[in-house]
């Protein structure tokens, strides 16, 4: 028997993030089903930073991180992990409404046509967050993933969670290959599978939903594209960037209802996408390049899971992280380390009550 104090299961953004923070203090070992961490939602991303998103709760554990974000420590890396590009939330009539600790101002016609050369002229005004950053994801990753081995974690991959059951005050757990692990904390980190983990562990599940998201790459007509700020509209229909000097990344910001599976675009939300697109700008579409499309898993109030299951003895829950999993990890990380190692949280989240995100919201 392999004998642990921590098991965490699933090697995505949520599970790297919660394992660098706590392998200094707790044996760790970190299980993932596939053969490399990071295939499923924390490898599809659009991979930016955007303060607003996901409400004042969510907004909280993003401002929470951008210092780490833009200047980590040393010994996790040597160079930041943000390029601030900013927002245009574009409106045909009223400006969206975003959480007050986010910094904003109002773009008039005359600017945005500066700004997005070639925009329809149905987009009357703006909101301008000058915050909003591409973050490097594949490097963040990498970085909580060496954090944690460097540490003293281990990681398992095409390493299975089959099935978990509690006894003689810890966990057993089976792997599909039949390989038998123990430990006093089984972490939940399972991504869009977190309520499947949960009842092969005979935990009454949270209700986590996977939805699915559609990205898709577009060269256009155009070029100087790389530093147009994020464009998407206060209605939540479409985002797109520039990703190389005429190619961009685009969402017909879709939400669909989704089994946990390895996700893939459907042609009728590409279709979606581009005619989106094409009310938007003038510039003219020359190939799709590529499309993609990933998992975002939410719990029924939209809010993260971290926490201690309050009817379950040491399963840890880190999940529904939605879409904004990557840009509040550093925060999260953190919190959910204090919460479950039972000590004080450090300065990052120390104005952060874990509460509003623990699984007895929905004991109650
Ligand atoms: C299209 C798209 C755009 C997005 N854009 C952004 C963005 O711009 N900014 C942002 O912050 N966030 C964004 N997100 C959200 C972000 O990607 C997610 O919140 C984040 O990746 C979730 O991380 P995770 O570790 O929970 O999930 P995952 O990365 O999916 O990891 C979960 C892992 O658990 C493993 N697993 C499941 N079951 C088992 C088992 N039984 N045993 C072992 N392992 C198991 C899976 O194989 C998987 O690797 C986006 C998501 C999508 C899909």
């Amino acid at each position: 028997m392999n004998e642990f104090e921590v098991i965490i299961v699933g090697g995505g953004i949520a599970g790297a993030s919660l394992g660098a923070n706590i392998a200094g203090t707790r044996r760790t070992i970190l299980i993932e089903a596939e053969d490399q961490c990071g295939y499923h939602s924390t490898g599809r991303s659009a991979a930016f930073y955007l303060e607003s998103y996901g409400g004042p709760d969510v907004a909280k554990l993003t401002l929470a991180s951008r210092d780490f974000l833009l200047n980590p420590p040393k010994d996790f890396s040597d160079h930041g992990f943000l390029r601030v590009r900013g927002d245009l939330h574009l409106t045909t009539g009223e400006l969206p409404d975003l959480p007050p600790a986010v910094e904003t101002r109002i773009v008039e016609r005359d600017e945005l046509e500066r700004l997005v050369p070639g925009i329809k002229p149905q987009w009357r005004r703006a909101l301008f967050e000058p915050g909003c950053a591409d973050i490097d994801v594949a490097a963040l990753h990498a970085s909580y993933l060496r954090a944690f081995r460097i540490r003293g974690g281990e990681v398992s991959t095409r390493a299975r969670l089959q099935r978990a059951s509690f006894g003689d005050g810890g966990w057993q757990i089976q792997l599909e290959d039949g390989t038998a692990l123990r430990s006093s904390i089984l972490v939940n980190a399972a991504g869009a599978w977190a309520d499947q983990v949960a009842i092969a562990s005979s935990i009454q599940p949270v209700g986590i939903s996977p939805k699915r998201r559609t990205m898709v790459q577009l060269r256009v007509g155009r070029s100087g594209l790389k530093d147009l700020p994020l464009i998407d509209d206060s209605k939540g229909t479409f985002y797109f960037k520039g990703e190389g000097d005429s190619t961009i990344w685009l969402s017909p910001h879709d939400e669909i209802a989704s089994d946990p599976c390895d996700a893939a675009p459907e042609e009728i939300d590409v279709a979606i996408a581009i005619d989106r697109f094409e009310q938007v700008v003038d510039w003219p579409i020359e190939r799709v390049e590529r499309s993609w499309a990933g998992l975002r898993s939410f719990a029924p109030d939209r809010l993260p899971v971290y926490g201690f299951d309050p009817r379950a003895p040491g399963f840890f829950w880190c999940v529904g992280q939605g879409g904004f999993g990557i840009q509040t990890s550093p925060a999260a990380a953190k919190m959910a380390a204090a919460v479950l190692l039972d000590e004080e949280p450090e300065s990052m989240v120390a104005g952060i009550d874990p509460r509003v995100f623990s699984p007895a919201r929905f004991a109650r």
